[in-house]
């Protein structure tokens, strides 16, 4: 029990030299609280929507998953949320990884660890953050789950996967992500990214824990996209 009161303490300190600021407006907001009443007001709550079992909306439950379950914060084509997003990605800054913690960890009884989808080694030298372990570390102190540290790997890739069709791009994650030889036996791994578009990262991703003797992982992201398998490009 102190651990949580320790972190409070942190907060309500830092809050008075960086003030918290909602991560969709940037307006100052209460030391504990992850967004302002008007943007919460606006934000449609993906996990209301989305299949809890594959992410997608609708359903797209046919697909091969390795993963169990998804949940997902916001939808990625929601007004403020790509904006919110994307400086999330370049700066680091931890507010909306602390409102998504927020939001997803009320579906989560018990894990064993919680990880971010891996960086390339020279990416993440040239950011200096990776998005998806800043993510994992919030939903880790939220529910006092160790974060696992390397647990998979990314080979650094100058290729943009935009372009690539659903079919294309599972092909091309198979090379990128690899595992580690950390034992996994019977453990659920919640796995974290920002953002969750065909779902092939997570999926590769989840098939290595899986490999690696993980029973069970749940994936959590901020943001997923609203389109449905026929209009998903990638
Ligand atoms: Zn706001
Ligand atoms: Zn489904």
């Amino acid at each position: 029990m102190l651990k949580p009161f320790l972190k409070s303490c942190k907060a309500f300190l830092l809050d008075i030299l960086y003030p918290n600021r909602c991560p969709f407006c940037n307006e100052i907001i209460m030391w504990n609280e992850t967004v302002c009443g008007s943007c919460a007001d606006k934000l449609v709550p993906a996990n209301d929507k989305i299949c809890h079992k594959c992410g997608g909306v609708p359903c797209v439950c046919s697909k091969n998953n390795n993963f169990d379950n998804v949940y997902a914060a916001m939808f990625f084509d929601d007004e403020n949320v790509s904006s919110a997003i994307y400086d999330f990605k370049c700066t680091g800054m931890s507010n909306l990884a602390e409102y998504t913690a927020e939001t997803v960890c009320k579906y989560i009884d018990k894990a064993d660890l919680v990880t971010g989808v891996p960086m390339g080694k020279r990416k993440l030298r040239d950011r200096g953050h990776n998005q998806a372990d800043i993510l994992a570390k919030c939903i880790g102190e939220r529910l006092d789950i160790q974060f696992g540290k390397n647990l998979l790997y990314k080979i650094d890739s100058d290729e943009e996967q935009h372009h690539l069709s659903e079919e294309e791009r599972a092909e091309r994650v198979k090379d990128l992500f690899h595992g580690s030889d950390a034992d996994l036996n019977g453990k659920t791994i919640i796995l974290c990214d920002d953002v969750m578009t065909t779902g092939s990262t997570v999926n590769r991703c989840a098939g290595l824990l899986k490999e690696m003797g993980a029973e069970k992982v749940i994936v959590c992201v901020s943001a997923v996209t609203r389109l449905d398998k026929s209009q998903r490009k990638g």
